[in-house]
């Protein structure tokens, strides 16, 4: 690697699309047409688009010349061998099922050993993961280490497990209630925080002392990985596909969103080990998604996948990947604006609650600053608080969030620098007031997943 300290993107510009500019009163009258819920936004009207990192990256000229190879043929598909190969080397896992995204392979999973009276544990459950446990009957139990929900603590892998409640869970409950304990790498709703290897290994033997299998959340395993690599004592001469396929080793199986580390624009999978859990899970596989060697996938899909999950373990990608995250970091904590600290490896949380201190959760300051962000600036991120996670109870209140953040994705290989920087000079703009920002109502709501078609006015 070079002497000089600028990390550069390790690739240069094969093809464009132009961005739009949608002045202030446009703005304003999207806002009002979306009702103030920023995933109504038509995407023309953003100018730089940071909801998420799912499948909003940029493929590389080798995936989009996989798709030209892909291979259509419905069954057993040259396509879905090299998809299998790929995934089989990586994880380790015979049994491979392709999805047409994570939730398809979060559906079939807890539909088949999910259920009432059951409960599944995790580090952090992401949204989608969390609801289709709860979709199933089971409850959803979050389990991180302390440090993971306090937004300003900085310990280096703040997505851990906390392995003595895990088995003080275990031991009361026992597999009977418990079929399935996963962990999320990275932890996407705690803040994009990485796992270490110690505390997979602990989790693991936790799971083999009350024999209960343990499968990842791996939608971010290679930035994970490459935390590992940096962070976790004697792994900084390993490459992060070692690490990777290490990871992938001690768990019995896995859910993919093709869409983060995959580098796809879709797609996703469901591995394990266990045959007999994989025969069910095919039945409703071929019920829902498709056949087993396409699942949810076309046959270019499959290839795009298969060169994404070796590319995104190229060091020189994962470096610049994790520093261009830090360096947003960087910017915004220098506004004086609080984050989840360290940064994420694919996002920037900011800490709303700490920067709003007085708009209270039930008025949702991270959808309050989310908004502002948009109206300031056209940079769209999403709120993650209590109008994703707040518990409605029966009463008509809500228990809020433990956290209220403001999450900014980076999509993968899509924005360079100066798009970066001009998110820094919106979001100082917006913190030169943030006393003047009010909070929200919610007008209506869906019972499954409201955030995403809530509508909102301001209070
Ligand atoms: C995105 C994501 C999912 C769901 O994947 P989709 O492809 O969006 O359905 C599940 N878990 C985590 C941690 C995610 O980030």
């Amino acid at each position: 690697m070079p002497k000089f300290k600028t990390i550069i993107e390790p690739f240069r510009i094969h093809s464009t699309q132009s961005l739009n500019f949608p002045d202030p009163e446009r703005r304003e009258a999207a806002l009002k047409e979306a009702g103030f819920n920023l995933f109504g936004l038509h995407a023309d009207d953003v100018i730089i688009d940071l909801l998420t990192d799912s499948g909003t990256g940029a493929m590389s000229n080798r995936q989009w010349a996989g798709i030209m190879m892909g291979d259509e043929s419905y069954a057993g598909s040259r396509s879905f061998y090299r998809f299998l190969e790929v995934v089989t080397d990586l994880t380790g896992m015979s049994e491979v099922i392709p999805t047409h995204q994570g939730r398809a392979a979060e559906w079939i999973l807890f539909s088949s050993i999910g259920g009432p009276g059951k409960a599944i544990l995790n580090n952090t459950h992401f949204d989608t993961t969390r609801a289709n446990v709860e979709f199933s009957g089971a409850e959803a139990v979050d389990l991180v280490i302390p440090e993971g929900r306090d937004p300003s603590s900085e310990h280096p892998f703040k997505g851990n497990m906390d392995v003595d409640a895990l088995d003080r869970y275990l031991t009361e409950h026992g597999r009977e209630r418990v079929p399935l304990v996963m962990v999320t790498v990275t932890n996407n709703s705690g803040g994009g925080q990485p796992v270490s290897l110690d505390n997979l290994r602990k989790v693991r033997a936790v799971c083999d002392k009350h024999r209960v299998p343990l499968f990842l959340d791996a939608c971010r395993f290679a930035e994970n990985a490459y935390f590992i690599k940096t962070r976790e004592e004697g792994q900084n001469g390993r490459s992060p596909r070692e690490i990777a396929r290490e990871m992938f080793r001690l768990v019995d199986g896995c859910t993919m969103s093709a869409k983060k580390d995959a580098m796809a624009n879709i797609g996703g999978f469901l591995a394990m080990k266990d045959s007999e859990l994989a025969r069910r899970c095919r039945n409703l596989l071929i019920l829902t998604e498709g056949f087993s060697t396409y699942g949810g996938m076309a046959g270019y899909d499959l290839e795009a996948v298969a060169t994404g999950l070796e590319e995104v373990l190229e060091e020189s990608y994962l470096r610049y990947r994790i520093r261009s995250t830090a360096y947003l970091a960087e910017k915004i904590l220098a506004a004086g604006v609080p984050i989840v600290r360290p940064a994420g490896g694919h996002a920037v949380y900011i800490d709303a609650k700490s920067f709003l201190p007085h708009i209270p959760a039930d008025q949702y300051p991270a959808q309050s600053l989310a908004i502002e962000l948009y109206r300031a600036g056209g940079v769209r991120g999403v709120e993650i608080g209590s109008v994703m996670f707040g518990k409605r109870l029966k009463d008509g209140t809500e228990t809020p969030s433990t956290m209220e953040l403001v999450r900014l994705a980076i999509p993968r290989r899509t924005y360079t620098q100066s798009h970066i920087d001009y998110t820094a000079e919106v979001i100082a703009d917006v913190a030169s007031r943030a006393k003047e920002l009010r909070g929200y109502k919610i007008v209506s709501q869906e019972p499954w997943l409201r955030h995403f078609t809530a509508r909102f006015e301001p209070i």
